[in-house]
């Protein structure tokens, strides 16, 4: 695990027991000696706004018209990073297996959108989520997440900026360290019936 941001997300997640140590099954299928439950983060609204504000600060320069995230996970830090750029917020979310705008929630063509999420490990929500939108002419301009947990490897194809840089190891299940250790594997959170995060 490495940090930047002087620390201050770092400090903020295991103050909030939002950091936790163990033997997990992620979303992605791997496994992880770590797990972050980015909703215990934001569930005070004073830090979820100024994360928002300090994500909005890396981003306003692309002068987004829109946030757009994928709920839920998206939802707040989505709103939140609105709030700070006074633009509107949208949010795609799960209709059987594919990813929609609904409520009425439209974009415009040409419209220049930023995509939020809490956490970026593969992407594949928030990549939807840039399809609903570019389906309907919509330009993603760039991407934002409270922690950057890729790797490295920016999904997206916009500029991505995030707060927090995780490098928590992962590990396939065959190769697994703490499988081999016996060590009991649990899975945390989200979106249990759509593996593949
Ligand atoms: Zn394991």
């Amino acid at each position: 695990m490495n940090s930047e941001n002087d620390g201050w997300i770092e400090r903020l997640l295991r103050e909030t027991g939002a950091l936790l140590e163990g033997h997990f099954l992620l979303s992605s299928g791997l496994h992880s000696a770590g797990y972050v439950q980015c909703a215990l983060l934001l569930q005070n609204p004073r830090i979820s706004r100024q994360i928002g504000e300090r994500l909005a600060g890396k981003l306003a320069s692309l002068s987004p018209e829109s946030v757009l995230a994928p709920a839920l996970g998206g939802v707040i830090i989505g709103h939140e990073v609105a709030v700070a750029l006074d633009v509107p917020f949208r949010f795609t979310e799960r209709v059987g297996e594919s990813m929609a705008l609904r409520r009425g929630f439209a974009v415009d063509p040409g419209e220049r959108i930023v995509l939020l999420e809490d956490v970026v490990t593969t992407g594949r929500s928030s990549l939807e989520a840039m399809s609903v939108a570019e389906e309907q002419g919509a330009r993603i301009i760039g991407a934002g997440s409270s922690l950057d947990r890729t790797g490295g490897v920016n999904p997206f194809g916009v500029p991505f900026e995030s707060l927090w840089t995780l490098s928590l190891e992962t590990y396939p299940v065959e190769s697994c360290p703490l499988c081999a250790a016996g060590k009991p594997v649990t899975k945390p959170g989200s979106r249990p019936s759509h593996p593949g995060s």
